[in-house]
């Protein structure tokens, strides 16, 4: 008997048909495999809308597994479990043995089963009713309460085996990486910005990021705080890369020649014409930002409008109807929100106008603009940018 644990990938939207259907799975495996590749030697298959994730040796690390798993966009739920012969003896040891420290914590129990194989002889109620009853004799201390119980040992009859498990905890959810086109993220240090990006990630859009670096006034410990935000969030979407624009000199301009009330405005516009221009070669479809309606002055309604007005690519904001506290929740849930509170400037609030132009219109700001060598400054700070391509395990500044 195979007493080697085995992790259960069970899919998330897949009322997906035909062709769809097989794009997601096969997408999803592959997206599995590379994210175990550096945990062990795993068999990863698919059967029935499960995936396998079977470890091929004892030195593989099912506890990296488990939780790299949990983070895989596409995945509803994982479980551990123990596969076992397909007989109610061995059903019924194997989770004696297993869930054993799981009936010491209980006072009640019932057993749930599933039966994927239709040729077993018992149907999903025998199972349940016969692998009960020789568990409520093993655990005497245990009652057996089909309402609530404490725990609730399942049972899956599949192809080759049994399965004994506990509940399933929930994965990211989502569709699989790269089932739903490219877009360039704009990343800040902020709560915000790494947020926007894995909600966009997770309806699977793979990410190339872009962030603006303005040295000597932003250090380069707001540079590495932000390459590990990127990092925190490719343990959900896979490897990404990240561009680094300098920003300096633009702001620079901006401040010499415009109004006071443009700064950001103008400064965000840039932004938007430079990510447009990576986009372009990217072969991205998007623009993703973490802004939210009304959050500060250049995200009233007006301000967005003056900032999107450049591009012609659609800006995707899916923090648009948020409230600082969703955010901030949801940046606790993904990981991100320690590294982003770290206190290093940003590159925004290093220009920040005094009085913003809140109602700002189009052609003043268009007017305003008009002083700078737009082109030229686009030019030459694309032409200084730097690659960090970003995974997991670490990050690494990629070739020019
Ligand atoms: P965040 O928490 O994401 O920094 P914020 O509340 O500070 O957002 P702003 O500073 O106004 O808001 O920025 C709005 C959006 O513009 C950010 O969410 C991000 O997408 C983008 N952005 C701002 N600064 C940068 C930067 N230095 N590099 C790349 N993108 C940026
Ligand atoms: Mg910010």
């Amino acid at each position: 008997m195979n007493e080697q644990e085995t992790l259960l990938l069970k899919l998330g939207e897949v009322v997906l048909k035909g062709l769809n259907r097989h794009v997601f799975e096969d997408r999803l495996v592959n997206n599995v495999r590379r994210r175990l590749r550096h945990l062990g030697s795993f068999q990863v298959f698919i059967r029935q809308s499960t995936i396998y994730v079977e470890p091929q040796s004892p030195q593989c690390d099912m506890e990296g597994a488990f939780a790299a798993c949990r983070q895989v966009f596409g995945i509803v739920s994982v479980v551990r479990a123990v596969p076992c012969e397909k007989s109610v003896e061995a059903i019924v040891s194997t989770a004696r043995t297993y869930l054993a420290p799981h009936f010491a914590a209980a006072r009640s129990f019932k057993v749930e089963s599933k039966r994927a194989d239709k040729q077993f002889r018992l149907n999903s109620i025998q199972i349940s009713q016969a692998v009960g009853g020789a568990l409520a004799e093993a655990f005497p201390a245990v009652a057996v309460d089909l309402h609530h119980p404490d725990l609730t040992v399942f049972v899956e009859i599949r192809e080759k085996h049994a399965y004994v498990h506990a509940p399933a905890v929930p994965g990211a959810g989502g569709l699989p990486t790269g089932m739903g086109g490219r877009a360039v993220s704009l990343l800040s240090g902020g709560l915000d910005s790494p947020v926007a990006s894995y909600m966009i990630a997770r309806r699977g859009v793979e990410l190339e990021m872009v962030h603006f670096a303005s040295p000597p006034y932003t250090s380069q410990q707001a540079l590495d705080k932000v390459l590990e935000l990127a990092r925190l969030l490719s343990l959900y979407s896979g490897r990404m890369i990240v561009h680094v624009i300098p920003f300096t000199q633009i702001q620079e301009q901006i401040r010499t020649h415009c109004p006071e009330e443009y700064f950001t405005l103008i400064m965000r516009r840039l932004m938007m014409r430079m990510a447009e221009a990576v986009a372009k070669k990217a072969g991205a479809g998007a623009i993703v930002t973490g802004e939210s309606l009304g959050q500060v002055a250049s995200q009233t309604m007006a301000a967005l409008g003056v900032t999107e007005a450049v591009t012609t690519l659609p800006v995707l904001r899916p923090l648009i109807g948020t409230d600082k506290v969703e955010i901030i929740r949801q940046a606790r849930s993904i990981g991100t929100y320690d590294t982003s509170i770290l206190p290093y400037e940003d590159c925004c609030t290093v220009f920040t106008p005094r009085h913003p132009a809140l109602r700002p219109r189009l052609e003043a700001v268009e007017e305003a603009e008009g002083a700078l060598d737009v082109e030229g400054l686009m030019a030459q700070a694309l032409s200084q940018q730097t690659w960090y391509r970003v995974g997991p395990d670490g990050v690494r500044q990629a070739a020019q």
